[in-house]
């Protein structure tokens, strides 16, 4: 039995379930999506939320320009580009038999500046938001002072007094540490058994404290979440159920929208734009996805890609059952080569506020992860990480799977014709030189 019932029933209840659980390849366009409006009532945060933290990463911009040199030139903000990628766009639709329609484009924020992946994005925000409650309540600092002071022996000596603890699969991790340990707090990383070696040892030099788990994410973040409860000086980073990552993660839409406005791509009814985006536990794409909506309300589109062997998002939505199911109860093993995407349990808050919002979600397997990494390298010489090539079929899915989902959201074929496609590419940048050319061999043997 499982939860209650037999495999038989489930599968009669939900004939999907039996795709996922023979790790095959699948598409689900979500019946209960609603209207923009009907939906944000039961998110729980809201557009003042997001401009919260949007205005925290503005008065962070001095210390950034003073600690982390390569953000200069960004004025301290950190952002990634966005790119038209028209030669991988032909190659996919050769590779998934389809007409090209409309314009493909890449998000990079396996470019992010400090930490190459999405979560420099949601994990750094926290981190900040933390600080600025602890300096601001000691009367160290005021939301309109230069914070290139946090820059200083002075506030990394008050930062020690203080602890920060994250369980992490490698970026979120990475993203956590490097941050806090420039700030001065005393951070421990509780990093699961699939964490690549490249990514703990950056962390150690940094001065981190790396603990390793033989066991998957999972376990590693309730261990983590055991140990800091214990040090009423230590904050806990909670991937699982934090809206200060899922906050830090939506502030990405509104600077998208400067960067569509400037290449001259119109949002609207006429003019749809799809994102797809890789999702482990759910705050990255779920975060990104919620800012997006805020803006592009009903004409803007998201959909969720995960491995064949991690599909939590999907298993807990399809079902209803959210974080109370986890992949393994199912015999799914949550093994693959996609960093950031082994999750085998997602975020109840972000399944549960973003389900009516979110267009569908869809698996891949590990096989065409890497494939697909070694053709974005040929076509267009981007280098990314497996889990950041997750987005790429999207496009082929929405086209060609389920018209029964296009007919249903107004998806007409003059609409397709001018629509965008945008991957989400989040992570990459920082792989070393021998594991991107490992990555590369492998996709072009698969
Ligand atoms: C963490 C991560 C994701 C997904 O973010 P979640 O918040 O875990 O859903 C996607 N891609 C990469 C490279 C990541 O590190």
């Amino acid at each position: 039995m499982i939860h209650g019932k037999t495999l038989q029933q489930w599968y009669r209840d939900y004939p999907l379930l039996e795709k996922l659980v023979a790790l095959e390849e699948c598409s689900w366009f979500n019946p209960a999506v609603t209207s923009f409006d009907d939906a944000l009532p039961h998110v729980g945060l809201g557009a003042d939320n997001v401009a919260e933290a949007s205005a925290r990463l503005q008065r962070f911009a001095a210390y950034f320009r003073a600690a982390f040199p390569e953000t200069r030139d960004a004025g301290g903000i950190l952002e990634s580009p966005l790119q038209a990628i028209p030669a991988m766009q032909q190659a996919l639709c050769q590779r998934y038999g389809i007409e090209p329609v409309g314009t493909l484009l890449v998000k990079l924020d396996s470019h992010l500046p400090i930490s190459g992946s999405i979560k420099a994005r949601g994990g750094i925000h926290e981190v900040l938001k933390h600080a600025e409650d602890l300096a601001v309540g000691a009367g160290l600092l005021r939301l309109d002072d230069d914070y290139a002071k946090l820059d200083s022996d002075a506030f990394r000596a008050f930062f020690g007094q203080y602890a920060i603890a994250v369980g992490s699969t490698g970026n979120l991790g990475l993203s956590i540490g490097l941050i806090g340990a420039r700030l001065g707090f005393r951070t421990t990383v509780h990093m699961s058994a699939d964490a690549r070696e490249w990514k703990k040892r950056r962390l150690r030099e940094h001065g981190v404290t790396v603990v390793e788990y033989p066991t998957d994410y999972s376990a590693a973040v309730a261990e983590g979440r055991r140990q800091a409860a214990a040090d009423p000086y230590c904050h806990f980073v909670d991937d699982e159920n934090s809206p200060e990552l899922f906050l830090g993660y939506a502030v990405a839409a509104e600077r998208l929208k400067r960067q569509l406005e400037q290449a001259g791509i119109v949002v609207d009814a006429e003019h749809p734009l799809f994102v797809y985006l890789p999702c482990g536990v759910g705050g990255g794409p779920g975060g990104v996805a919620f800012g997006l909506k805020l803006i592009f309300r009903d004409h803007v589109h998201c959909i969720f890609a995960e491995p064949t062997h991690s599909p939590c998002m999907l298993l807990g939505v399809l079902t209803g059952r959210h974080d109370e199911v986890a992949v393994q109860d199912f015999g799914i093993d949550n093994v693959t080569a996609a960093d950031g995407l082994a999750v085998g349990r997602p975020s109840g808050f972000v399944g549960r506020a973003m389900e009516r919002m979110l267009d569908g979600y869809y698996t891949v397997s590990d096989d065409e992860l890497y494939r697909l990494l070694a053709l974005l390298q040929q076509q267009e010489g981007i280098a990314l990480e497996p889990s950041a090539l997750a987005g790429m079929p999207g496009m082929a899915r929405v086209l060609t799977e389920n018209q029964g989902y296009r007919e249903r959201m107004g998806l007409t074929p003059q609409r397709l014709a001018r629509a965008h496609h945008l991957v989400w590419a989040t992570g990459g940048s920082m792989v070393p030189a021998e594991e991107m050319a490992g990555y590369l061999r492998r996709g072009r043997q698969a």
